[in-house]
């Protein structure tokens, strides 16, 4: 089926480039036949890894048709492949997963049991998932003219890396890309304010530092704005705020502040502040000194035209925020990827982030999607997976790729719905990650990891006589950096013993984030992309109103659950109105990059 798309009739414009041409010529091919792509995929994936130990298990015997590899090879998640995994990790080098070497691990922000997953990758992955993020300037391109005449100010850093025993580097996809030769002799310098020292240095601050000087010093050539996250962005207008005095002061003398001491960013600066520039630095004195910062981008950077980062899924909860700073800018969500693979694009980047759906391109794994059954009980029926051409409209499917790097038939955990089709290409709707309750960048905390920071944390409790009856939580967002809220009704021996001291909900609060997931511990202690996570001592009785709310709104009392995670304004004010006392995190919670494999 196809339907008539803004892409379709842009296609063919006189002003676009050969280059952008050929991206979209590529586009178009892809989506025209997916299902031929998709078994051709397949094809390759099992013929070259037929020697694989993991596939000889299954006894292919050199088939490499889907119908014989659905009915033999069976549905995996991370937990099944760990053994796999962490001999790859130690350092046996034979052909388990893969038959080309597995040159590094890509940490996903997916973790298992509290540890990063670590995702097998080969050495050509990095030219599929650049060919994916090659197609992005193309298609925004068709809809927002000219931004080849300007450059992008996207707050881009690495992440801390890791070695397995075995000797591979374990790190972050986009760490990974941006310390590669493809970014090193990318053009990179003539699309981005960033240059490429700042983004390679690991000291976030003075990274940021060079970063916002760069963008702030080609202030009129910014044409778009962009992170990884959300809340890097925010983070990025945070550091602004506190940073500004000594940017200006720099600006006016052109002389770099000595608080930048790595010798890479030095030696790149003193090429791009090289005189003073009085103009911009009263400028910036006069923007920034203004109590109200709303639409400061805008002020500042005034030809920014969206700003390119991703508000689909959990990140839905920062648009209130990005809309306040930019002055309501268009937000552009325009990828779907993960560690384990890229997926697919957004063909219609401007719309808004409501609307956004992602096509998937065909080219960069075998898909399959598992119907999702809201009212299921979690068992697995296999042969009701459907092929990526094959899926429905409105109907929910759960992700499940299998990669040339050796993960076959994997649950990636997603949950999409099909919104409509490009061509003959389903288009779908992130809804959520399965599980998922709390996520202010990286981290994923699910359901059992805060009921296992609740457990651990109430047990200071509990020689007191106090129990943590009731518990929720919220992921405060409005903060920057944004944390956790965890809300908690108390029941002590006798009731003048149910308010503990600060000193021990504090204690409480750190034991939470201890028993956090590794993802939170490291953006606590070395992103500081989260918090000191804070909880709010609620009134006795106040989850029975919340209960009573929900009955109110047409919950059936003999279905009630507590949710463990709340983000409605109507509960939330119950919930704030009840709050007899709130403590927070004192100091950071343990965290080192050292793997334990
Ligand atoms: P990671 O492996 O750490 O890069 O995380 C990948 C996961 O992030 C995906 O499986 C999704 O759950 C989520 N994700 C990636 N891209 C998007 C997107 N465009 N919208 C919503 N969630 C996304």
């Amino acid at each position: 089926m196809a339907i008539d798309s803004p892409l379709q009739s842009r296609v063919a414009s006189p002003t676009t480039s050969e280059k952008d041409m050929k991206a979209l010529k590529f586009i178009e091919e892809m989506t025209r036949n997916p299902d031929s792509v998709q078994e051709k995929v397949l094809g390759e994936i099992l013929s070259r890894n037929s020697n694989t130990e993991y596939l000889k298990r299954f006894d292919l015997n050199g088939a490499v048709d889907r119908k014989t590899f659905k009915r033999k090879v069976p549905v995996v998640m991370y937990e099944d492949l760990k053994t796999e995994i962490q001999r790859i990790s130690n350092g046996d080098r034979s052909p388990i997963l893969s038959s080309h070497p597995i040159n590094e691990f890509l940490t996903s922000s997916g973790t298992s049991a509290g540890e990063r997953k670590l995702m097998p990758t080969i050495e050509e992955d990095i030219d599929r998932r650049q060919l994916l993020g090659g197609l992005l300037m193309p298609v925004m391109n068709l809809y927002v003219p000219g931004l080849d005449k300007g450059k992008g100010l996207y707050f881009l850093f690495v992440k801390s890396e890791s070695k397995t025993s075995g000797g591979l580097p374990a790190r972050p996809a986009l760490t990974s890309y941006y310390k590669s030769d493809h970014f090193r002799t990318s053009d990179s310098e003539n699309v981005y304010t960033s240059p490429r020292e700042a983004i390679l240095c690991s000291d976030s601050s003075q990274s940021m530092y060079a970063q916002m000087l760069c963008g702030l010093l080609m202030r009129h050539e910014v044409l778009r704005l962009g992170a990884v996250f959300p809340s890097g962005l925010l983070r990025a207008i945070s550091f602004l705020q506190n940073n500004w005095k000594e940017l200006a002061q720099d600006i006016s003398t052109g002389i770099l502040s000595t608080k930048i001491f790595d010798p890479a960013i030095k030696n790149r600066m003193s090429k791009i502040l090289t005189k003073p520039d009085q103009e911009l630095a009263e400028f910036l004195i006069g923007v920034c000194s203004q109590e109200n910062w709303e639409g400061i981008i805008t002020r500042i950077w005034p030809n920014t035209k969206y700003l390119d980062v991703i508000v689909t899924g959990a990140m839905a909860q920062y648009i209130p925020m990005l809309e306040y700073y930019s002055g309501g800018l268009p937000i552009a969500s325009t990828i779907y990827a993960s560690s384990e693979s890229y997926f697919g694009i957004n063909l219609n980047p401007m719309c808004k982030p409501s609307e956004v759906s992602y096509t998937i391109m065909p080219n960069m794994a075998y898909f399959e999607f598992l119907p999702y059954n809201h009212d299921g009980d979690g068992a697995l029926d296999e042969t009701s997976l459907v092929e990526l051409a094959d899926v429905e409209v409105e109907k929910e499917y759960e992700l499940v790729i299998t990669t040339y790097a050796g993960l076959y038939r994997y649950r990636v955990g997603d949950i999409l719905c099909v919104t409509g089709f490009y061509n003959s290409a389903p288009q779908f709707k992130f809804i959520r990650r399965e599980n998922v309750l709390l996520s202010i960048e990286s981290d994923k905390t699910d359901e059992a990891d805060l009921q296992k920071a609740v457990d651990n944390a109430s047990r200071l409790l509990a020689e007191k006589g106090t129990r943590v009856i009731e518990y929720t939580s919220y992921a405060e967002t409005k903060t920057i950096p944004g944390h956790y809220v965890i809300y908690w009704e108390l029941l002590g021996r006798d009731q003048s013993n149910a308010h503990p001291s600060d000193e021990v909900m504090a204690k409480c609060c750190l034991e939470m984030e201890e028993s956090l997931t590794s993802v939170y511990r490291q953006s606590r202690v070395s992103d500081k992309s989260i918090g000191p996570l804070e909880i709010r001592v609620v009134q006795n009785r106040t989850f029975d109103e919340l209960m009573d709310f929900a009955i109110s709104r047409g919950s059936s009392i003999n279905q009630y659950k507590v949710p463990r995670c709340v983000s409605l304004t109507p509960i939330l004010e119950l919930l704030d109105s009840r709050v007899v006392s709130a403590h927070f995190s004192p100091s950071l919670p343990h965290w080192s990059p050292e793997r334990r494999h």
